[in-house]
């Protein structure tokens, strides 16, 4: 069966949600008058998305649940929606319906003009706290500089890809995820398109500070040397600063007047220096842990239900 359409939706907890979801999805996709399929990954959810999601999927062919057997964060179920999503085009989409249905089809649009990656840039935010607006902010703009990869600003997860694309990124299989970025990494011809980020219709974000952290650490780690390269602009820094202060400090205390006695400087520059090793060797920990997960080659999620099984019973 060929589908033209795969709709992604990585699910956690989002037992309310989904009702309204696969209706709202319906509706926009039955619209565009071609055939779809919804893609409904459960990252390990224990509030009954789990049951919610196998029940559509009894009642509508078009619903393929992928299930988790637990939870392994929201980067990992965009992947696996890469990599069971059969459509022509592939959408992935927030399942708290933040991301609006309706603006698949603007996307829809722009790839029927050829092109092959379009993401929604978040023109506006609705619902969501000053906290978390100013440090999404701040993060696509330091990730932008830092970077070598040009990722959009303020553009997330929502975004139509072609098949040519989706079947490259289905090649890379890093453990340290942030599909945004790899799939800007890419390449071919893409395009934005602004709409408004919606409130959540039910529950609460699934992104606590620490998720955000240890995503925003995934998007530096693994597209820059940077935090590398600050150990050594440091470590130049500081031993220039030596050179320079190994006459100054003879020539005072030459001069007897009793200029840099004492501890107090000693102590000093030994624990600022002590402090600036420890950094930069937590900095190479934060690679080297990172190469040591690649290195054990493990599968990036493991399914306890796939579409291709039969459904269990209810
Ligand atoms: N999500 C997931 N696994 C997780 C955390 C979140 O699959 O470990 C899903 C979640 O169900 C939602 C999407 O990822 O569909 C975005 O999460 P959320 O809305 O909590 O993030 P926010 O919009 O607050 O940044
Ligand atoms: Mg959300």
């Amino acid at each position: 069966m060929s589908v033209t359409y795969s709709i992604v939706a990585p699910i956690y907890n989002e037992l309310e949600n989904i009702p309204e979801l696969y209706r709202r999805i319906s509706a926009v996709m039955d619209s565009t008058g071609e055939t779809w399929e919804l893609v409904l990954v459960d990252d390990g959810s224990t509030d009954g998305s789990t049951d919610k999601i196998l029940e559509l999927a009894r009642a509508d062919k078009r619903v393929r649940p992928v299930i988790f057997a637990r939870n392994f964060g929201h980067q990992i179920a965009i992947t696996a929606g890469w990599d069971y999503a059969r459509g022509e085009a592939v959408v992935i989409i927030d399942a708290d319906l933040q991301d609006p249905p309706e603006v698949i089809l603007d996307l829809a649009k722009k790839w029927k003009e050829g092109y092959e990656v379009v993401y929604a840039v978040r023109a506006e935010r609705e619902g969501e706290s000053w906290f978390k607006k100013f440090t999404a902010a701040a993060f696509y703009r330091l990730i932008y500089r830092i970077t070598d990869v040009k990722m959009p600003l303020d553009a997330g997860d929502f975004r139509l890809m072609d098949r040519k694309v989706v079947e490259v990124l289905k090649t890379m299989r890093e453990r340290h995820r942030f599909p945004r970025g790899m799939s800007a990494w890419v390449g071919f011809k893409q395009v934005g398109v602004a709409y408004k980020r919606a409130a959540r219709v039910a529950g609460v974000t699934k992104y606590p500070f620490r998720k955000m952290l240890k995503l925003a650490l995934n998007a530096i780690t693994g597209f820059s040397y940077f935090p590398l390269q600050v150990a050594t602009y440091f470590g130049f820094a500081s031993a220039g600063l030596a050179i320079l202060a190994i006459p100054v400090v003879i020539v005072m205390r030459m001069s007897g007047d009793g200029a840099f006695t004492g501890q107090a400087t000693t102590l000093i520059a030994v624990l600022f220096l002590g402090g600036v090793q420890l950094i930069s060797l937590g900095i190479l920990g934060e690679y080297i842990g990172r190469l040591y997960d690649e290195a054990k080659g493990r599968p990036l999620y493991i399914v306890r239900e796939s579409p291709e099984n039969d459904l269990p019973a209810p």
